[in-house]
């Protein structure tokens, strides 16, 4: 029996991993599918994580010391896909991709979630080399530049709000003529004077060289065809949330989730299920930063310290 089964090796399940393994748990296996490190792995640079402002290093680099120091206080790491998480009496069953089931006092799910693409021609080509998913995290990085954001709803127009603060000018290339985005956030965008509606339009392709994005073609309704020539393209075509491990096998959730398919969590992560807990990108309102998923996987495992004491 495990005290703990953490689901996912991103920055949330590493830093619980630390976490609960420091704090005295003996038995505690962190589950990843793939090699720990989770979505900052696919950047190649991280700016923005206090105490850390090394430019030579990817985001492979970043996260490559996370794991040795979880594993140093002695979290064990199995590479296995979870299938699916339940709770059986007062403990739960981790089943795992292989059918073996894995007894844990505890769980706490750092599944994460994966931005949407658009699909459009030279996307997949120039991702972390001007077409970025995270005003957050690539803003500054064009810093007094135009840039471009595709998009429509309330992720989007947040964003260019944000964007409009750094960069010189924000193109917002929306297909339809009007914003699924709330009212006010549709006001507050058209009252800023560098951001610039283009509506009735799609971007057709992301074009570059071998620095990075250079611009935009753009097809509007007519059917013509214009170019913008800005560095950085910000894609906000939603998130796919990494719930799948939280579904029963009738397909229910086993624990409260918003009509988003975020997990459920107050401020300790705790979900509406008790001695289950959820952390980082997959919880609602995460700010979808490292920084924030590392602090919730913490929150998390000292949470499931004092639940094992408490059950005790
Ligand atoms: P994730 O990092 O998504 O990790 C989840 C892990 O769970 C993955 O490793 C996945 O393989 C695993 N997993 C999923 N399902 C299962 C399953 N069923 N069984 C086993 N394992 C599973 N943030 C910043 O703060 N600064 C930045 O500069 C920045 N740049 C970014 C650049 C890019 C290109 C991307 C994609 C994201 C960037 N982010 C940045 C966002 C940041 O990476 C995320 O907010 C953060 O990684 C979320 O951490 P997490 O642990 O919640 O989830």
């Amino acid at each position: 029996m495990l005290d703990c089964a953490i689901i996912g090796g991103g920055p949330a399940g590493l830093a619980a991993g630390l976490y609960a393994t420091r704090g005295g748990l003996k038995n505690v296996t962190l589950f990843e599918m793939g090699m720990p490190g989770g979505q900052i792995t696919q950047s190649s640079e991280i700016e923005n994580y206090p105490g850390f402002f090394d430019h030579e290093k990817t985001g492979m680099d970043f996260m490559d010391t996370w794991q040795k120091q979880c594993f140093h206080f002695g979290l064990k790491h199995e590479m296995q896909k979870v299938e699916r998480v339940s709770k059986t009496g007062e403990h739960f069953t981790v089943t795992l991709e292989n059918g073996e089931g894995v007894e844990s006092k505890t769980v706490i799910v750092c599944t994460g979630s994966t931005p949407k693409k658009a699909g459009i021609k030279g996307e997949d080509t120039y991702f972390g080399k001007g077409v970025s998913t995270c005003a957050t995290c690539d803003g500054f990085f064009y810093k007094d530049k135009p840039v471009t954001v595709l998009g429509g709803g309330d992720t989007a127009l947040e964003e260019a709000l944000y964007l409009s603060n750094i960069c010189s000018d924000v193109y917002v290339v929306h297909r339809r003529d009007t914003f699924r985005a709330a009212p006010s956030t549709v006001e507050r965008v058209e009252r800023k004077e560098n951001i610039h509606l283009i509506t009735d339009t799609v971007i057709e392709e992301v074009l570059g060289d071998a620095m990075g994005v250079t611009g935009v073609k753009l097809k509007n309704k007519k059917g013509e065809i214009t170019q913008m020539d800005n560095p950085g393209l910000f894609v906000f075509v939603g998130h796919n949330v990494n719930n799948a491990v939280l579904k029963d096998e009738e397909g229910h959730f086993i624990c409260e989730m918003s009509e988003h398919g975020q997990v459920i969590v107050d401020l300790s992560m705790r979900t509406s299920v008790p001695g289950l807990f959820a952390a980082g990108d997959i919880r609602i309102e995460a700010p979808k930063q490292v920084v924030s998923a590392a602090g919730d996987g913490s929150v998390a495992a000292l949470q499931v310290i004092s639940y094992i004491q408490e059950q005790a």
